[in-house]
């Protein structure tokens, strides 16, 4: 029987050296049931990470599996080059619930590949290959989303065909404006940045800006409400899009909204999608309205995308967050995760903030009673819970904040037993 250290031994001498597996003694997981997550030496984790918010409403879910395994046994994959059912049902769902007026649905294989096609749809639209993008941002892999990730740790190569400038992204406890500002005073800031990054380092005919409503590498960094709708007057009067990148908190993860952008009292031009949408399969895209899509009048084509298996997923996924109410459960359970934090942050000196919504919550780990930040403990305080049997991400443009993503469906019974496990591992340290 194969054992998580000769898995490791076998990933290292065959996989990249840039890729990382979590932990100072990775695991290999083996399967997965609900919330629930098991190694090949008999260990059992409550998974809160869920791959990076990928696995959204349980391991093994029932419904998803049954639609996977239907549709696998009837035709595994067409192309869009024949009419599927399940893409053409799954491109009406969500083509209705993004809130964009006349809406169409590309779909791609991966969040990077639905950022890239959204950043050429804005680019061709407006005839304009300059974009605007938030510092401490992460969009993808390739060229173009590299160019439109603000974290030097993430930049692999500057080489793009974009011409990108960075405005200020609603990080308020490592502002350059300064920590204490109100939130009306902090957005009118950024927004001020805004406006001068525009008329100081563009040609003045910006493509679009790009954001994540809560950054997600980034460290779930989230901006006052209202933030993206100051901003998005500034844009509207200079003519340039606007692309929510919702691959993490989109389908009501954030608990008051459907997706991010909601909370900012707009409707974005384009929103890109991909991770829990699928609940594990390879699923992903953009919404734009027609006017926009349409405007790219070469062929483009994605072999994969839209594929009649993983578009099964999305509709049994996306099936179940609608049916189930579970934007309501991640409101519920959020709240009280959040309450759990709050106290847990305000009595553990090394704890310099809880920050997130819903079911996305962060705690920014530092050195004591400082704001320097404490990659070391972070990594430390990750391991002590798995060994409490628990399981979290890492982000942060310095590596010291810990990711919070339990299923959206998580019971009350599992919301207790993780945040037991986080108590006793601050304890611990
Ligand atoms: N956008 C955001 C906000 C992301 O978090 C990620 C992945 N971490 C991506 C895009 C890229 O998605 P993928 O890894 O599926 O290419």
């Amino acid at each position: 029987m194969t054992t998580n250290a000769e898995l490791l031994a076998r990933y290292r001498a065959v996989l990249p050296g840039f890729l990382n597996p979590l932990h100072s003694n990775p695991i290999a997981i083996d399967r997965g049931e609900g919330s629930y997550v098991f190694d090949l030496d008999g260990g059992r984790y409550l998974d809160w990470f869920g791959g990076v918010l990928t696995t959204m409403i349980g391991h093994n879910n029932p419904a998803v599996v049954a639609a996977v395994t239907e549709q696998a046994s009837k035709v595994m994959h067409t192309s869009t080059l024949y009419l599927s059912e399940p893409m053409i049902s799954l491109a009406e769902e969500i083509a209705r619930l993004s809130g964009i007026a006349d809406a169409r649905v590309f779909f791609t294989t991966s969040g990077t590949e639905a950022n890239e096609t959204a950043l050429m749809l804005a680019t061709n639209h407006r005839g304009s290959n300059e974009i605007l993008a938030l510092r401490n941002s992460y969009h993808g892999r390739s060229f173009s989303t590299l160019a439109v990730t603000g974290n030097r740790h993430w930049a692999a190569s500057s080489l793009s065909g974009l011409n990108v400038s960075f405005v200020q992204n609603g990080y308020r406890m490592r502002s350059p404006f300064g920590s204490e500002l109100n939130d009306d005073d902090y957005t009118d800031a950024c927004v001020a940045d805004l406006s001068q990054v525009i008329d100081m380092t563009t040609t003045g005919r910006v493509a679009a800006m790009i954001a994540e409503p809560i950054q997600g590498v980034g460290g779930f960094v989230t901006p006052p409400d209202g933030f993206f709708g100051a901003m998005k007057k500034v844009l509207d009067n200079n003519d340039i899009l606007f692309i929510s990148d919702e691959v993490q908190t989109g389908w009501g993860r954030t608990g008051d909204h459907f997706w991010g952008y909601e909370a900012h009292g707009i409707v974005p031009d384009m929103i890109t999608f991909a991770k829990g949408v699928g609940n594990g399969a390879s699923l992903a895209g953009v919404v734009a309205s027609a006017e926009i899509m349409d405007s790219m009048t070469a062929t483009t084509f994605s072999t994969f995308g839209g594929n009649p298996m993983v578009t099964a997923a999305g509709l049994a996924t996306v099936g179940e967050v609608v049916s189930k109410n579970l934007q309501g459960n991640a409101k519920a359970q959020g709240t009280r995760l959040r309450a759990a934090l709050d106290a847990a942050g305000a009595s553990t000196p090394w704890i310099a903030e809880v920050r997130g919504r819903g079911l996305m919550q962060a705690i920014e780990i530092c050195h004591d009673n400082s704001l320097e930040a404490d990659p070391a403990k972070t990594a430390a305080f990750l391991d002590a819970c798995k060994d409490e049997g628990l399981l979290l991400g890492k982000g942060g443009i310095y590596g010291n904040v810990i990711r919070i993503a339990p299923m959206l469906n998580v019971t009350d019974a599992e919301l207790d037993e993780g945040i037991t496990a986080i108590t006793r591992a601050i304890a611990s340290l």
